[in-house]
């Protein structure tokens, strides 16, 4: 993973108003140098009431944090009430947005081909889609998570150029680690990282398989982020819960 630059990306999930988003992003900013930010990319991903809040911490300190959304609408604009376009978040200054996170698999139902539409969706408007993909743990219990991981990234990148799979960013997360406290070993996570690699290589080619950056996510906490960063095929960690405190992120950003 040499070539391709670390990304370590905070899911705030449903926390923080934009009075406390505003006091974390300035806090994780104030704990990294202009060298950690410049060798390791730092982005947070707030709930959307808290991006423009964001945006101004951002653009008025010339901070070198980047940011984006958690969901975005598959359309581009209309009658799709409580929905929020690509085009919104960009206009925002969002330059990423997480695309079938387990929760939204979970509690709204979108299966590949919504998360399909909604990765072209964030591709259109410039904004580099967090493709998540990760197995419950029935299903890793039955030892099928490779394929099913491997499933629902085809499922998602179906129709996608070579070109246009070089802006997306991978993230495996493994359900069964989201917020309990357990993390898949750094070789489970190099296990799927790795075949997801593979399999990108296969569909569009090594050269496109060698730049798109893979992402662990499960747990990852500033005391075992180090050695998941270890393998060859994680270039970076989606962080839930241990991204709401500055320290402790920062920290996570400081890794190598
Ligand atoms: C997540 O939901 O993306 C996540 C990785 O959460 P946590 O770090 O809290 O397990």
């Amino acid at each position: 993973s040499t070539t391709r630059r670390p990304l370590m990306a905070g899911n705030w999930k449903m926390n923080l108003n934009h009075l406390e988003a505003n006091l974390l992003v300035q806090k994780l900013a104030a704990s990294l140098t202009e060298k950690q930010l410049t060798d390791v990319e730092t982005v947070v991903l707030p709930p959307y009431t808290d991006l423009r809040t964001v945006q101004t911490a951002v653009d008025g300190d010339k901070l070198l944090i980047g940011y984006g959304a958690q969901d975005l609408s598959p359309h581009a604009s209309g009658a799709y009430t409580g929905d929020i376009s690509g085009a919104m978040l960009a206009k925002l200054g969002c330059t990423y947005v997480v695309v079938g996170h387990s929760e939204r698999r979970a509690y709204h139902h979108e299966d590949d081909a919504l998360v399909g539409a909604k990765v072209q969706a964030a591709l259109t408007h410039g904004l580099t889609p967090i493709l998540c993909v990760g197995e419950g743990l029935d299903v890793r219990e039955q030892g099928t998570h490779v394929a099913h991981c491997s499933d629902q990234l085809d499922g998602a990148l179906k129709g996608l150029s070579a070109d246009q799979v070089k802006q997306v960013v991978v993230a495996y997360e493994p359900v069964w680690a989201i917020g309990t406290g357990k993390t898949a070993t750094p070789e489970d996570a190099q296990e799927v990282c790795g075949e997801v690699r593979r399999r990108l290589a296969e569909n569009f080619g090594q050269d496109t398989a060698d730049v798109v950056r893979i992402l662990y996510g499960g747990s990852v906490k500033s005391s075992n982020v180090a050695a998941i960063m270890a393998k060859p095929d994680v270039d970076g960690a989606l962080v839930g819960g241990a991204s709401l405190d500055a320290e402790e992120f920062a920290k996570i950003c400081r890794f190598p």
